[in-house]
């Protein structure tokens, strides 16, 4: 059969991210034929609701003909062009434009890459090199946040603070540091905002005079809401008192809304509801949709101009061969122009209803939390609320949930720690909402038969 003789080839030759390579030698494949709206394929024809939009990427939805026409259309006209040597192509220009002009405040820079992770790697590079033309080079220390992710280069996985991505990796560098999380649920500070907020300003500050005051820390990065980490929504607020915070110091502030860019949460990007204006924004995924690679630096003119002047006539060395690739500009154009014909605001109604739908699922025994913002969402399973014990770890649950799901027609993000994560397509319908929540509790109901939840709840 041509399926198994696929998934043979597969465990001979391909590599997956962030896997067990024995593990999936021993699983397999699942193999993704085809998509349309929210709705995937799998190649024995088994459907399913991509509840979690491919990797939080396919915000636009699967078979949007006029991206894949724009897509074709470039790359008959110009399907390269170098911005190297001053060179350069139309799609990229324009949206670069569009974006700027979309962008919270000064955000008028925008540099073009191929994902999220070289995006965060950029700004490393960038921020070292503005702290240079300021005269201030040993302001070279980085802080991040636990449960953070920043991406899987060499440099942003440091910045990321997930183990998987450190033990064995001779990571994280001496430069990088972490503060605690905002985490709600499980803070040792407590759940309200004021004391969420006040203990996270306080590592913040702890942090930044451990390593010998703010004339040493070049940078804070945060994720506006974390993703990776469990889809961790920081207090209303939080945001800005960080950022204040970092402005007293005169500490650069990225914001990381690689997830939560591109009508993730609601609006375009989530900062632009924090009233907040970082010195970087650092975006991907949404950006095309992920019906092509590209992520986007946004860089302030307070930035910009520092690096400008400082470099003067020299070249800034840093760029890639497919930084501001024409194709994938095109793409975007057409993303942006899908977003804002329609699909940002279904998107918002599509967030209420899943939001609203998720809610009432804390009736269910394992349902311990529930949060999110727009299209991204979690719930956080225990074996008691009480005392918030997480699902038993040793026979590896979240597999099974997210097998189970799979079975029952639903793709979802089943984290180890017992979390399940929500990132659907904005072009949901309300029929496809209503198939990610009634599949989501029958999920859980098959959870709670299992014998190992069962003993220990
Ligand atoms: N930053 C954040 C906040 C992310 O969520 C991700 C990816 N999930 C990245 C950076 C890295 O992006 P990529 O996988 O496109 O390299």
């Amino acid at each position: 059969m041509l399926s198994n003789s696929l998934i043979e080839l597969d465990r001979r030759h391909l590599i997956h991210p962030v896997s067990s390579y024995r593990g999936h030698e021993e699983l397999g494949a699942r193999v993704l034929k085809s998509a349309r709206g929210a709705i995937v394929t799998d190649m024995n024809g088994h459907e399913l609701v991509d509840g979690f939009a491919g990797l939080w990427c396919v915000n636009a939805g699967y078979g949007q003909d006029s991206i894949a026409e724009a897509a074709a259309r470039q790359m008959r006209e110009l399907p390269y062009a170098t911005g190297y040597f001053d060179m350069g192509s139309e799609p990229a220009i324009r949206l670069a434009a569009e974006l700027a002009e979309r962008a919270p405040g000064d955000l008028n820079h925008i540099f073009f890459t191929l994902g999220g992770s070289d995006a965060v790697d950029s700004t490393v590079r960038f921020i070292r090199y503005y702290w240079h033309c300021k005269g201030q080079p040993q302001r070279d220390q980085f802080i991040s946040i636990e449960q953070g992710y920043h991406g899987s280069s060499t440099v942003g996985a440091g910045l990321t603070a997930l183990p998987a991505f450190h033990a064995g990796f001779g990571l994280p560098f001496s430069w990088q540091h972490k503060i605690p999380s905002h985490y709600s649920y499980r803070n040792p500070a407590g759940d309200t905002p004021e004391a969420i907020i006040a203990a996270s300003l306080q590592a913040l500050h702890a942090k930044v005079e451990e390593l010998g005051g703010p004339e040493r820390v070049a940078a804070f990065y945060a994720e506006p809401i974390q993703g990776s980490g469990g889809v961790i929504v920081p207090p209303k607020g939080w945001i800005k008192a960080m950022y204040d915070a970092c402005a007293a110091m005169d500490i650069l502030f990225i914001a990381d809304e690689v997830i939560t860019g591109f009508g993730r949460t609601g609006p375009l990007f989530a900062c632009s509801d924090e009233g907040i204006v970082p010195d970087f924004m650092t975006t991907a995924k949404g950006l095309t949709s992920g019906y092509v690679p590209m992520g986007a630096v946004f860089m302030s003119d307070r930035v910009y101009d520092v690096m400008a002047d400082g470099a003067g006539a020299a070249a800034i060395g840093h760029g890639y061969t497919y930084s501001a690739h024409p194709v994938s500009a095109a793409v975007g154009l057409e993303v942006l122009r899908l977003y804002e014909n329609g699909l940002l605001a279904n998107g918002r109604r599509a967030g209420e209803r899943l939001m609203a739908g998720l809610e009432k699922l804390r009736d269910h025994p394992l349902v311990g939390d529930v949060r999110g913002r727009g299209m991204l969402a979690a719930i956080e399973l225990v074996v008691d609320k009480a005392k918030k014990t997480p699902l038993p770890t040793d026979a590896a649950p979240a597999r099974r949930i997210f097998d189970r799901a799979w079975q029952q027609g639903l793709v979802i993000r089943a984290f180890a720690n017992g979390v399940l994560g929500y990132a659907p397509p904005l072009c949901c319908t309300d029929d496809e909402i209503d198939m990610i929540l009634e599949r989501t509790r029958l999920v859980l109901d098959a959870t709670l038969e299992d014998a190992d939840v069962r003993r220990a709840m």
